[in-house]
């Protein structure tokens, strides 16, 4: 085990969530209240036994597994690499919870203090990657793992429906580990849109223009209902919801072509009212992306948070971290977190540095 002081810790969309009771109560019995919130965690060793020097900048993968909880023999999972889908995270050493800023026994990022970590969840930030960077490490690694279990391929259009830091980060993940054939992007907001660009986006459109612009992108056209949603006839190979709203992953499912995939990457709320007649007729495939674990890239297995870190200084990343709040400005640092996208941000951050 060590013992980690953070550095800097973002603030997610499901700490939001959480905060406003807006997730899933789905979570109850596998997070274990009250317990420090953040996991997207850059920070300093205090105390390790082995591995570690004390004073190394490390990254913190949250993922509380079978490794982590004591179990032996792990669970088929954790076994293969996979052990963000650990069936365990309610049993073991330590109280449930899926991942660190989620369980009472390991403290999270957002604290003055220090939280407990397993070795196998650090991971050592070389020089060239900043703390800002570090800090997020942890959503560019979600980003990796969909768009490396999605794959699309040269001859593929990926969509991804929302520009907030998930959606951001699936351009970039997609247009340097995939073959990706087109990028398309939809953002709502100028700095998004910017951005999107900037990571690799071919074309970048306006929510407003989901069922205008879009269908003739995709070579197609969209039919107006007597009611409801615009009917798309064909689509993208490969979408991303990105967002976690049941209007965009009713849009998600729309835009998907016959026969096309759809990959849920922003967590959905605790009810989604969808009309899934588009799932259905167009037997589109519908599949979370849950976090990172290990992943086959360039006929290696590499863990999805070393893929994030080479990419990191690649992509910029530090440019789209901050503003940085101290902790006792928590308040108008969720303010802040809530209304990023519209304000230009795309991913505010605790500053624990004193
Ligand atoms: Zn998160
Ligand atoms: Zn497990």
């Amino acid at each position: 085990m060590g013992r980690v002081k953070p550095l800097l810790s973002g603030i997610c969309g499901s700490d939001l969530g959480t905060l406003s009771s807006e997730n899933s109560p789905y979570f109850s019995p596998i997070t274990s209240p009250p317990f420090v919130l953040g996991h997207e965690v850059v920070g300093v060793v205090t105390e390790a036994n082995g591995g570690f020097d004390v004073g190394e900048r490390v990254v913190l993968e949250p993922a509380l597994g079978c490794a982590v909880r004591g179990i032996e023999p792990p669970c088929p999972y954790c076994a293969t690499g996979r052990y963000a889908l650990c069936v365990n995270v309610a049993k073991g050493d330590i109280t449930p919870g899926i991942q660190t800023g989620f369980c009472r026994d390991t403290g999270g990022g957002w604290s003055d203090g220090t939280l407990v970590a397993h070795l196998s969840q650090l991971y050592r930030v070389p020089d060239e990657v900043s703390d800002e960077m570090a800090a997020a490490i942890e959503p560019l690694a979600c980003a990796v793992h969909a768009a490396l279990k999605a794959e699309p391929g040269p001859d593929e259009t990926a969509l991804v429906v929302g520009s907030g830091p998930v959606g951001l980060f699936v351009v970039a993940a997609l247009k340097r580990l995939t073959r990706a054939g087109r990028i398309i992007c939809v953002a709502k907001y100028d700095r998004q849109k910017k951005e999107a660009f900037r990571l690799g986006a071919d074309d970048v459109v306006h929510p407003k223009e989901t069922y205008e612009k879009l269908p003739t992108m995709l070579g197609t056209k969209a039919y107006k209902p007597e009611i409801g949603k615009p009917v798309v006839m064909g689509g993208a190979d490969k979408v991303f919801e990105c967002v976690g709203s049941p209007g965009t992953m009713e849009d998600a499912i729309r835009l998907a072509r016959p026969g096309g995939e759809v990959a849920l990457v922003g967590m959905p709320p605790a009810r989604s009212c969808i009309d899934l007649t588009a799932l259905w007729y167009k037997e589109v495939g519908l599949a979370g992306s849950y976090a990172y674990g290990e992943e086959e890239y360039g006929g290696e297995k590499i863990k999805s948070f070393q893929l994030a870190l080479r990419l990191a200084p690649e992509i910029d990343l530090e440019t789209m971290v901050g503003p940085r709040f101290r902790l006792r400005d928590y308040r108008e640092a969720i303010v802040t977190a809530r209304a990023a996208g519209r304000n230009g941000h795309v991913r505010v951050v605790f500053d624990l540095r004193s």
